[in-house]
């Protein structure tokens, strides 16, 4: 008799009862994705070789050992996608986006790595990617990052949420200055780094602060850290993205942000902002990080397109399903707001609002049992004008207009886009779902 036919090592099959939760997370992130302007769209699953090897370096984990490679028939070296991010960079400089932007691109799909297999850790997964290219302003940042954090609520409704750390890498110079200091730290211990982090201090310093080995850890304490190498311009972005999250109403999206000066992430592209969310809870052990992501201004350059900076992330479905909770019901009717802040409001006021919008608009309707399906945005930039023409391009079927003078008496300007008639509604209104429905008339 022949032996009995398994799945390969590190996979596994969604049965039907697994791809009911399984399913609800890809909508629940759909879900979100609409809710902050995300379009979607798909890559191949696998790409020419060079596209991950020249994006994530030569040098990280994921391309020195963790890739599917293979040879076609017609002799093309080929890699079975690890990740997305660098994909939908070839993608974009293939099919000439760049006139589209800003571009915001949600994507779902399996990955591959060959790794070891454990609890939240296989050899085909899946994730759920976001990538907001066109950008550089740190308001990007904290706005992704708010989106980060309310996935994870949406998906797992739970308030506890997770922690946020993020760091920052600097921009090239801090890094190089920061890389210099790290390895005059790090030669005298060379003999007593573990192996993989001796290999690294020649080819990826930074690499070595991530390690798990107990006895690097040791030595990395006592280690330089980023913050001090910073120059300006790079303090300046991370402190604007720090306070911003400090002050989001964080109770539901994340449960404390910490600055985790050795968070640096495993690939050669991230500049600036990097982050990870990490469940303090639940049965995910030592794969704990749900969610990763990071700024990579450099990356579409270096792969051949024009100068464009980005941010993203991605969450992985598997450790997601880990995490549990149920996901709010499926909602259908559509606002579309567009928030336009005049250059004199705080903006950390806006993400407030924002955040307390976003919430509102999916957390309240499930309760009451209403479809819904909104878009909340945020437009920084330009005359009032020129932004509202803006808003209408994006489909926006309201705009939330700041003003400082109606703001002082606690009033916002909600305007319909199609009628052009505008109101002043107490900010206090958007906190009453009967209220809401009345304001955009549904
Ligand atoms: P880790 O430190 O756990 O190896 P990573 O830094 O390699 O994670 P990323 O490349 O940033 O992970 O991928 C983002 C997310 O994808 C991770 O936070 C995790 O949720 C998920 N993920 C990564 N690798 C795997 C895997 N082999 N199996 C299941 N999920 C994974
Ligand atoms: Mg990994």
């Amino acid at each position: 008799m022949s032996p009995k036919l398994q799945p390969v090592r590190g996979t596994h099959d969604i049965l039907p009862e697994e791809f009911k939760e399984f399913h609800k997370i890809i909508e629940g992130a759909r879900d979100i994705a609409r809710l902050y302007g995300f379009e979607e769209m798909a890559t191949p699953i696998f790409e020419a070789t060079e596209v991950f090897a020249r994006s994530m370096g030569e040098t990280s984990d994921v391309v020195s050992k963790e890739m599917f490679s293979f040879e076609t028939k017609g002799g093309e070296g080929v890699t079975l996608r690890p990740e997305f991010t660098a994909g939908i960079v070839r993608a974009f400089i293939s099919n000439g986006m760049q006139q589209h932007l800003p571009l915001k691109l949600f994507s779902t799909g399996p990955l591959f790595r060959y790794e070891r297999p454990q609890k939240g850790r296989q050899r085909q997964f899946h994730q759920v990617n976001f990538e907001w290219l066109g950008d550089d302003s740190p308001q990007v940042d904290i706005d992704l990052i708010c989106m980060a954090g309310q996935l994870l609520y949406y998906l797992s409704g739970n308030t506890k949420g997770c922690t946020l750390l993020i760091n920052t890498l600097g921009d090239k110079e801090s890094r190089a200055k920061y890389r210099e200091a790290l390895v005059k730290y790090l030669t005298p211990y060379a003999k007593e780094l573990s192996e993989d982090s001796q290999r690294r201090l020649a080819s990826n310093p930074l690499r070595i602060l991530d390690s798990k080995s107990e006895q690097d850890r040791k030595i990395i304490e006592g280690a330089p850290q980023i913050n001090q190498y910073l120059n300006d311009a790079a303090r300046k972005r991370f402190n604007i993205v720090h306070e911003a999250l400090s002050h989001q109403d964080s109770a539901p999206m994340f449960q404390s942000v910490k600055i985790t000066p050795t968070l640096v992430r495993g690939l050669d592209y991230y500049t600036d902002t990097v982050f990870e969310f990490v469940a303090e809870t639940g049965e995910l052990g030592a794969q704990n990080t749900v969610l990763a992501g990071g700024r990579y201004d450099g990356l579409i350059e270096q792969m051949g397109g024009k100068p464009t900076p980005a941010i993203g992330f991605a969450a992985g479905v598997e450790r997601l399903l880990l995490l549990g909770g149920e996901k709010w019901p499926v909602i259908g009717k559509k606002i579309k707001l567009m928030i336009i802040p005049f250059e004199e409001v705080n903006s950390i006021d806006v993400h407030r609002l924002a955040t307390q919008l976003r919430i509102t608009l999916t957390v309240l309707p499930s309760k009451m049992g209403i479809m819904l399906r909104s878009t909340v945005e945020t437009l920084w930039q330009g005359k009032l004008g020129k932004r509202l023409e803006k808003a209408s391009q994006r489909g926006a079927t309201h705009a939330l207009i700041l003003a400082p003078e109606e703001l002082k008496q606690n009033l916002y300007i909600v305007r319909n886009m199609q009628t052009r008639e505008e109101q002043k509604v107490p900010i206090d209104a958007f906190k009453d779902m009967q209220k809401i429905r009345n304001i955009f008339g549904f």
